[in-house]
C-alpha cells in the first residue's frame, strides 16, 4: 500500500491515503476507540459507585427506636437461686419483658454492702448461668461501690456485695455492674448495624453516645438504659430515641 500523506496546506498531513486517495486510519486512531470506551466505562463504573453511596447515605432514614428504663435488677443461677430461695425454688412470673422468653418474676432479694442496702431488688428470669447484679451510678454510690460498665456475663474483676433472700444469704464477688447502655435487634428489624457496633443516639437534640449494638434473630427492637442515664438525659420509658 503507497501511503501518503497531506495536510490541508500540502505539508505532511494527519490523514493519510492510500494509492486510491481513501482515507487510512494511523495506527493510534485505531487503539484510541477501544482505549476511550474502557476509560468511559471506568467513569462510568466510578459514578455508579458515588450514586451508590450516596443512595445508601440518603436511604439511611433516621430510625425511631423505643427505650425501655430499667431500674436495678438481679439475674440469679440454679446455685445462688438454691441458695438464697430453697432448693429447686420455682419463681412466680410478675411480667414478660420485650425480649422473647425475658420475664421480671414477683420474687426480690435485698442487695447490700457495708454502706446501704436496697431492700426490693426484682429477680428476673430465666435462671442464667451467672448470677448478676445491675444498678445504676446513683445506686452505686449510694452502695459505695465501683461497679465496672460492662456488657451482661462480662463480671471479671467486677463488684461484690452482699444478697439476701428468704432462705438465705450470700456475700457475692464479681457480680455487680452498670450495664452498658444498649439496642437489641435483629438483621431485618436493624439492617444498617452489626453485632457490637457502638453507636450514637439522638434524644431531644442531645447526643447519648457509647451505645452499643445486640443483634439476635429473636430480638425485638427495643433500646436499654438505667435510671441513672435516663435521669441525665431526660428520658421516660417508651419515649423515643433517634438512631441515624
Ligand atoms: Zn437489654
Amino acid at each position: 500500500m503507497n501511503i501518503q500523506e497531506y495536510n490541508s496546506y500540502g505539508g505532511p498531513s494527519r490523514i493519510r491515503t492510500n494509492d486510491q486517495g481513501v482515507a487510512v486510519p494511523r495506527l493510534s486512531h485505531l487503539a484510541i476507540g477501544p482505549l476511550l470506551i474502557h476509560y468511559n466505562k471506568k467513569i462510568i463504573d466510578f459514578q455508579y459507585i458515588i450514586l451508590k453511596k450516596i443512595k445508601n447515605v440518603l436511604g439511611r432514614k433516621k430510625m425511631k427506636i423505643k427505650v425501655g428504663v430499667s431500674n436495678r435488677h438481679i439475674h440469679l443461677c440454679k446455685k445462688d437461686a438454691d441458695i438464697l430461695f430453697g432448693k429447686d425454688y420455682e419463681f412466680h412470673k410478675r411480667n414478660d419483658l420485650t425480649q422473647k422468653g425475658e420475664y421480671a418474676c414477683e420474687e426480690t432479694v435485698i442487695v447490700s454492702t457495708d454502706k446501704y442496702e436496697f431492700p426490693h431488688v426484682r429477680v428476673m428470669g430465666p435462671l442464667r448461668d451467672y448470677t448478676q447484679v445491675e444498678v445504676s451510678r446513683d445506686d452505686a454510690s449510694l452502695l459505695e461501690i465501683n461497679p465496672p460498665m460492662r456488657d451482661s456475663g462480662d463480671l471479671e474483676n467486677s463488684e461484690a456485695v452482699w444478697i439476701s433472700g428468704p432462705n438465705g444469704k450470700i456475700y457475692k464477688e464479681n457480680c455487680c455492674i452498670l450495664a452498658t447502655r444498649h439496642i437489641h435487634g435483629n438483621k431485618n428489624n436493624l439492617p444498617n448495624h452489626n453485632n457490637r457496633d457502638i453507636v450514637s443516639v439522638i434524644f431531644n437534640g442531645k447526643e447519648i453516645d457509647n451505645v452499643h449494638i445486640k443483634m439476635k434473630d429473636s430480638y425485638e427492637l427495643e433500646m436499654h438504659i438505667d435510671k441513672s442515664d435516663a435521669n441525665e438525659f431526660g428520658i421516660e420509658n417508651g419515649d423515643y430515641i433517634d438512631l441515624e
